[in-house]
């Protein structure tokens, strides 16, 4: 975009100068509507998502024997939804209220496999793949016991197939260890945020690791042309799969379980904040998606971007989602929160969930790694920037916006009764050094 193009930008936006300025702005989507009426944009049903929480059962046995820290879950990979009343604490003070409601972490952050929210839809994507190629040979009927998936037999069909991925980090630890313990040979594309401790672990699982000094969208497209030329490699595209989406999505029903085992009632008098780092989208998009079909329309998602990469917020708020990014208003991508540094949105998570998301805010580096440090000192729970970026000042960015509040019928004197769930997405598997750098 040259000067006037964004010049006129900002003068139909006003916001995109607190964007190109580095503030720290939020926004609350006027065109946001009931599930029913913006069910047709997304595509995809409930039907969708219960068939990939059947195909993430049928992989249960496999798991738990190739990943025997998934044992404990029998070979679900869930995380725990944990009450964080000395944060809360901390929450109120800062947002100056007498209450905000019960605060919680969903702790993606220790997810079993990969440390990070991608082991939801990166693994997912991964299994959707062996399965199809595994029931094509003639190897796997459906109604099989899956760890036969550890025979020699099937291995050597996997080793014959290729998969590729473009990655800020956390989808490349995810696909690349689950195809590499499938038995495929596997090529993680990665751009120059990725931290140097998730090459070296994805080395050593057998990954072959691409470096780039470019960014995440760099990254993806030279990944997407080495794979066109090769017929037998699978190339998985974080900005436009459907299926990572479901994969993703099957949280909505899971976070949902964990809400009745722990009695946690969510109706219009109670309504569910729910605090999503976002980065292309994929991710946060998915999870929302089945949030929403889980809770129905008194939850409300809000997603979380760091000030240098505030890629979804402009794309919905302009409406021109994936055909405008960051650098497009000399906003430079450059963020600690390495799973969020993405320049440009996923075209189909924009449009599929624009009138479903409530709102987006942006927080600056600073202060996630401020938050970082409230959630170690608070809780000892350590998760990296992009899983403290989001979530955790969320609570008080809706309990202070009262206009918003108002527009739910949230009464501000009837705060305490509202949830709100932080999603702290990665951060598991940081080395001690590289967290100490962090808290440091
Ligand atoms: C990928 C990632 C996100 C965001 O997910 P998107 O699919 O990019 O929206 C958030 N936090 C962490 C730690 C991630 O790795």
């Amino acid at each position: 975009m040259n000067q006037s193009e964004i010049e006129q930008l900002v003068s139909r936006y006003p916001l995109v100068q607190q964007l190109i300025q580095l503030q720290e702005t939020c926004w609350f989507n006027p065109a946001v509507t009931d599930l029913k009426t913006a069910l047709p944009d997304v595509g995809l049903d409930a039907n969708d998502v219960k068939a990939a929480s059947d195909r993430l059962s049928r992989f249960a046995p496999y798991l738990m024997q190739a990943f025997p820290d998934t044992r404990a879950s029998q070979g679900i990979i869930e995380s725990p939804l944990t009450p964080v009343s000395q944060l809360q604490q901390r929450l109120i003070a800062e947002s100056g209220l007498a209450a905000i409601g019960t605060v919680y972490l969903k702790q993606d952050s220790h997810l079993p496999i990969s440390g990070s929210i991608k082991a939801r839809g990166g693994i997912y994507q991964v299994l959707t793949h062996a399965e199809k190629l595994a029931l094509q040979a003639g190897l796997l009927k459906l109604s099989d016991d899956y760890s036969k998936l550890l025979s020699e037999e099937c291995r050597a069909l996997f080793a014959r197939h290729r998969i590729a991925v473009g990655s800020t980090g956390n989808l490349g630890l995810s696909i690349g260890i689950m195809s590499a313990k499938l038995g495929f040979d596997v090529t993680v594309h990665m751009s120059a945020d990725a931290r140097e401790w998730k090459k070296r672990k994805l080395r050593a699982h057998g990954v072959t690791v691409v470096e780039y000094e470019q960014d995440y969208g760099v990254a993806v497209a030279q990944g997407r042309a080495a794979a066109e030329s090769d017929p037998d490699c699978f190339f998985i595209d974080d900005e436009n799969s459907k299926t990572l989406f479901l994969g993703y999505a099957v949280a909505g029903e899971r976070l949902k379980a964990q809400f009745d085992e722990q009695g946690i009632v969510v109706d219009a008098e109670h309504p569910l904040f729910v605090y999503l780092p976002c980065g292309v989208g994929g991710g946060s998009g998915g999870v929302g998606f089945g949030l929403k079909l889980a809770f129905g329309d008194h939850v409300h998602c809000i997603f979380v971007e760091p000030t240098h990469s505030p890629a979804m917020l402009l794309g919905v708020h302009t409406g021109l989602h994936d055909e405008i990014c960051v650098q497009d208003i000399g906003v430079d991508n450059k963020t600690a929160a390495d799973g969020l540094a993405v320049g440009r949105p996923s075209g189909f998570v924009g449009r599929a969930m624009q009138r479903l998301i409530d709102g987006y805010y942006t927080i600056s580096d600073e202060h996630m790694l401020r938050w970082l440090k409230a959630l170690d000192s608070s809780e000892h729970i350590r998760v990296e920037p992009s899983a403290a970026a989001a979530a955790v000042y969320g609570p008080v960015v809706v309990s202070q916006h009262k206009d918003y509040l108002r527009s739910l019928d949230v009464d501000m004197d009837r705060l305490a009764d509202c949830t709100h769930v932080i999603w702290a997405t990665g951060g598991g598997m940081v080395p001690a050094d590289e967290m100490g750098k962090y808290l440091a």
